[in-house]
């Protein structure tokens, strides 16, 4: 039911795509998606392979978190929580899994934007080297935030949008204290939760969209990560 193993990459070729080291069925440990992602970007040329944020500044990944989190406002604009994901061709349609000729899907919809942030937020933690979460924790382990208790300055948060505005908040005090982190990821996942979106499933599938991307030669300004 898996496919085989991709054949061993040419070593004079680019930098090889790392593979996932576990089953779709396996639960990941945030730690384990933070070293996914390191691997990712710079096997991509997103992230330098030295480390650290280069030229680019805490700033710089808040405002990209945040256009992360309103892109996921526009896809509930355009298509409210439907998984609007086009298959790539008849194959990947029929099995719900990458071609292996064509290549996987590209993921589109609220919970894809919202893997997105969570896949920035973590490689933020990773590159300014602070903790967004325990390591050995798995998103299932991660306990919801209560905007009524954490927020009490906020109204009653209602709609789609007010959640985004909360998320967006939750991120941005990252920038005044990086022990904000585990906070904005628990908002992230209340959020999640709220609609019904599994944040684990998004995640496997934005990466395994990701890692199936062409190496970057040279390209936008500011930091990738593939979102
Ligand atoms: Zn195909």
């Amino acid at each position: 039911m898996t496919d085989p193993p991709p054949a061993a990459a040419d070593q004079t070729a680019e930098p090889t795509t790392p593979t996932p080291e576990r089953t779709p069925e396996m639960a990941i440990t945030i730690g384990a998606m933070t070293a996914e992602i390191r691997a990712n970007n710079i096997a991509k040329g997103w992230r330098s392979a030295e480390g650290g944020p280069g030229g680019n500044t805490l700033g710089d990944y808040i405002a990209l978190l945040e256009t992360e989190v309103s892109e996921a406002l526009e896809a509930y604009r355009d298509w409210k929580l439907e998984d609007a994901t086009k298959p790539i061709c008849g194959k990947a349609a029929a099995t719900g899994r990458p071609c292996p000729e064509h290549g996987p899907s590209k993921p589109e919809g609220v919970g894809s934007e919202l893997a997105d942030v969570l896949i920035r937020l973590l490689d933020t933690g990773d590159v300014f080297g602070f903790e967004i979460f325990g390591r050995d924790f798995e998103l299932g382990d991660v306990a919801d935030l209560f905007p009524a208790r954490s927020d009490v300055d906020l109204p009653e948060l209602v709609s789609f949008g007010d959640h985004m505005a909360w998320l967006t908040r939750r991120i941005d005090f990252i920038w005044t204290s990086p022990t904000n982190a585990p906070m904005a990821l628990r908002a992230l996942v209340t959020v999640a939760r709220r609609y019904g979106i599994d944040l684990e499933f998004e995640y496997t599938r934005k990466m395994e969209y990701n890692r199936a991307r062409p190496y970057r030669h040279g390209g936008r300004a500011l930091v990738e990560t593939g979102a």
